[in-house]
């Protein structure tokens, strides 16, 4: 671990994983917390079980193609919530305000935001303002805590996936990332590149529906698909295989991608996730996908294997395996 806090340790990958562990796990560990699950589930009553959830957003530039720090501030925490198999209900948002941004930037932000929470079907019902002078902060940053109720009947844990289940995404990977690298990098050779930023628990709700054994969820945010695809593989103690041409690319991020010489499945995403179901649920879960605007281009990648475990493999169209690691370093700051 280095002295002082780095950009990587930003960067959702295995820095983040260091700094979340050393610094945090071993301070606060609880039951709870321990599962490190996109949020955590308990019970308040007797077989009423909430999800809670907070995400901080620090994206750098505000607004962008396809949304705004507004837009992922709600979807984010929604998303988190969602992948727990929760219903997203309240919001509080944390709002570090820059002196001198201007005012109809934050009107806008908020506007943003009533509208993100109205598509998600969530209240915003607490907030705080705070101000930091000129040069202290970067316009705006926005953290947003949530709640949710978990339905009874699920059991969706990171923990949960077993040899021989069936590894599903809902779409196209690397949007998100690739819409704002370009735009910060100044180039604009893909005009149609536009952040996939969306509420995902719509979309679960109606998997979950067809697929209620669902075994573990995670929304493949910063450090993209590789690194949520770790994050379960190390949790369950399994391994995870997927086939390289069965992920689905945005097309105009892959042509950005090939361009910066970048990986796809390691650039952050704000409406792509991956669901593990049991064998017997994977063909009905794709196709409540597919039903669902969201799933247009939902597909089967892979499964999850005894061999590997806590490891994750690509098979390549030539026939080669290829072990994908977390997200080391990070490919660019402030994507969210
Ligand atoms: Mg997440």
């Amino acid at each position: 671990m280095t002295n002082r806090i780095t950009l990587a340790h930003g960067s959702g990958g295995r820095m983040t994983q260091q700094l979340i562990r050393q610094v945090f796990g071993r301070r606060f560990s609880n039951p709870m917390l321990d599962r490190m699950n996109d949020a955590a589930v308990g019970e308040v009553a007797a077989g009423a079980r909430l999800a809670f959830s907070i995400d901080g957003h620090v994206v750098s530039p505000l607004f962008f193609p396809g949304g705004s720090i507004g837009d992922i501030a709600v979807y984010g925490t929604v998303n988190d919530l969602a992948m727990m198999g929760a219903r997203p209900l309240w919001l509080a948002a944390s709002f570090v305000i820059e002196e001198g941004l201007p005012m109809l930037d934050l009107r806008r932000i908020a506007d943003d935001m009533a509208a993100a929470a109205e598509r998600a079907g969530v209240w915003l019902v607490a907030g705080d303002t705070k101000v930091v002078e000129q040069g202290k902060g970067d316009g705006v940053y926005i953290s947003v805590a949530g709640v949710g109720a978990v339905p009874p009947h699920l059991h969706i844990d990171a923990a949960n996936a077993r040899p021989g289940d069936v590894i599903l995404i809902n779409g196209p990977i690397a949007a998100h990332g690739m819409t704002i690298m370009t735009l910060r990098e100044g180039l604009s050779f893909e005009s149609d590149l536009q952040s996939d930023a969306a509420p995902l628990n719509g979309i679960v709700a109606e998997m979950l529906a067809a697929a209620p054994h669902t075994r573990a969820m995670r929304d493949a945010t910063r450090g993209g698909l590789a690194t949520a695809l770790n994050e379960l593989a190390q949790a369950a103690g399994a391994g995870m295989v997927f086939a390289q041409e069965a992920v689905p690319v945005d097309a105009a991020a892959r042509a950005a991608c090939e361009l910066l010489g970048l990986d796809p499945l390691y650039v952050a995403n704000e409406g792509a996730f991956i669901a593990i179901t049991p064998p017997g649920e994977a063909d009905a879960a794709l196709a409540a996908l597919r039903s669902h605007p969201l799933g247009r281009d939902a597909t089967i990648i892979g499964r999850v294997t005894e061999a590997h475990p806590g490891q994750v493999v690509m098979e390549t169209a030539l026939g080669a395996q290829r072990i994908v690691a977390t997200l080391s370093g990070d490919l660019l700051p402030r994507i969210c």
